[in-house]
């Protein structure tokens, strides 16, 4: 048996990235890039507001307080979307309406938010009966006549300058970056609309077996349904495009012709079944032939078995047929794979100290064992216990499971106890 860590290295070791190509933005969330995007215009373009509001002079204000209010003529209004050369300026004693995100006009240099401005009506405040004038009537602010206000607004206020997010020039979005919402939201917000990105690998998955069948319908002593493929084909989704390739029989010249077909296809084939000792099969007839393999076994339970190694350059992952230990063998060995075939950094999934709430058992045999636990987050930080049925054919419990407790060799750990824990999804 060789330790996981010398597995998990032999693996990557083998495993180039693919061929890197231009990406319309659309099509590119979760995709890695391949070169820096350097923002060729700053963002913001121009100061402008963050608050809707006055665009005033600061100078003007600097006396206001309740006691002292200052009063601003208002000589016009900027709406979000444009600053036409007639645009209103700001001057001393004047100020200009304006709405969030629209351009600060020229001559001003802090916006008043409009919360803070009492709008006048032929130098009365609004809510002050006027003479002659029916009490009820109200006067949108913008149309007002001025505004009064009782504090002073600091150079600045309000005013979002330009290239306060990106300068020109700046790198946007760095290479070998996996794009995120925000990434696809900076990236449109330069105007970027393909990027250079390494694509997913395309990777077929088949089962093999004179054991299995697909669908439904009575099954006869001694048959079982396929589960590994569906199981494979939704794991896959995250990380590569995948191609169902079906159940192959255990017939050589059937398992020959898939291997051969998909490897020339595909940028990866994941096969499960047929890679266990004393295995009565032949994949590993036609795999030795075919391809430069690595037969291994593993110190790890479930998953023990592993076989690697490539056919004309594609990558082959002959995972074990037993269903648990066909996805934890796909968590460890093919996820991270084909991750950095899809140029990504970061290849394994997120591990976090937990305590256990219950014994999470295990004798002592030489491997790391990998419980299939569910956590949740407590006011004591994570917390795991187990999903059910540790055996690596009982699926339910690996359903169950949203976390992996990595157990080291020994007697297990006890209530209370701190265990490494892999999370798998929340
Ligand atoms: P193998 O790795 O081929 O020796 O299979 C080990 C165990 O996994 C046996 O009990 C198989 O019946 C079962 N098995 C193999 N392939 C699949 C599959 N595609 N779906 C569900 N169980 C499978
Ligand atoms: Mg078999």
């Amino acid at each position: 048996m060789i330790p996981l860590f010398e597995a998990q290295e032999h693996v990557l070791s083998k495993i180039n990235r693919l061929q890197a190509t231009q990406v319309p933005l659309l099509e590119a969330s979760g995709l890695t890039t391949a070169e820096p995007v350097v923002s060729l215009e700053p963002i913001p373009a121009w100061d402008n507001t963050a608050m809707d509001g006055f665009a005033v002079l600061s100078s003007d204000t600097t006396t206001a307080s309740p006691a002292t209010p200052v009063t601003l003529e208002v000589v016009g209004t900027i709406a979000a979307g444009a600053l036409p050369p007639d645009a209103p300026k700001v001057t001393p004693g004047k100020a200009v309406r304006i709405m969030t995100g629209a351009p600060i006009p020229e001559g001003a240099d802090a916006v008043l938010q409009v919360e803070h401005a009492e709008p006048l009506e032929n130098g009365h405040l609004e809510n002050e009966p006027l003479e002659n004038e029916p009490q009820n009537k109200s006067t949108p602010i913008s149309q007002s006549a001025g505004i009064q206000l009782s504090q002073s607004v600091p150079p600045s206020t309000h005013i979002r300058r330009a290239g306060e997010d990106l300068k020109a020039g700046q790198i946007a979005v760095p290479t070998n970056t996996t794009l995120s919402p925000a990434h696809l939201g900076v990236l449109a917000s330069i105007g970027m609309q393909e990027i250079a990105a390494y694509p997913r690998p395309k990777v077929a998955v088949f089962s093999t077996g004179d054991e299995l069948v697909s669908g439904g319908g009575p099954l006869a002593v001694g048959q079982i349904r396929d589960s590994n493929r569906h199981s494979l084909l939704a794991l896959l989704q995250d990380s590569a495009e995948p191609i169902d390739g079906g159940v192959v029989p255990d017939d050589e010249a059937a398992i020959e012709e898939a291997f051969s077909r998909y490897a020339a296809q595909c940028d990866a084939v994941v096969t499960t079944g047929g890679v266990s000792m004393g295995d009565f099969d032949y994949v590993k007839v036609v795999l030795d032939r075919l391809g430069d393999m690595r037969w291994m076994q593993i110190a790890i339970r479930p998953a023990k078995p592993l076989a690697f190694g490539t056919i004309a350059g594609t990558p082959i992952f002959g995972l074990p047929g037993n269903p648990v230990s066909c996805m934890v063998s796909f968590e460890l060995f093919a996820r991270p794979a084909l991750r950095k075939m899809a140029g990504c950094g970061d290849l394994h999934r997120l591990r976090v100290t937990a305590t256990a709430t219950e014994p999470l058992t295990r004798r002592p045999d030489g491997k790391t064992h990998f419980a299939r636990v569910r956590w949740h987050w407590s006011d004591s930080g994570f917390v795991v216990s187990s999903a059910g049925g540790q055996g690596s054919h009982q699926l339910s419990a690996m359903a169950g499971a949203n976390g992996l407790a990595v157990l080291p060799d020994g007697d297990g750990i006890s209530a209370g106890g701190e265990v490494e824990l892999i999370l798998l999804r929340e």
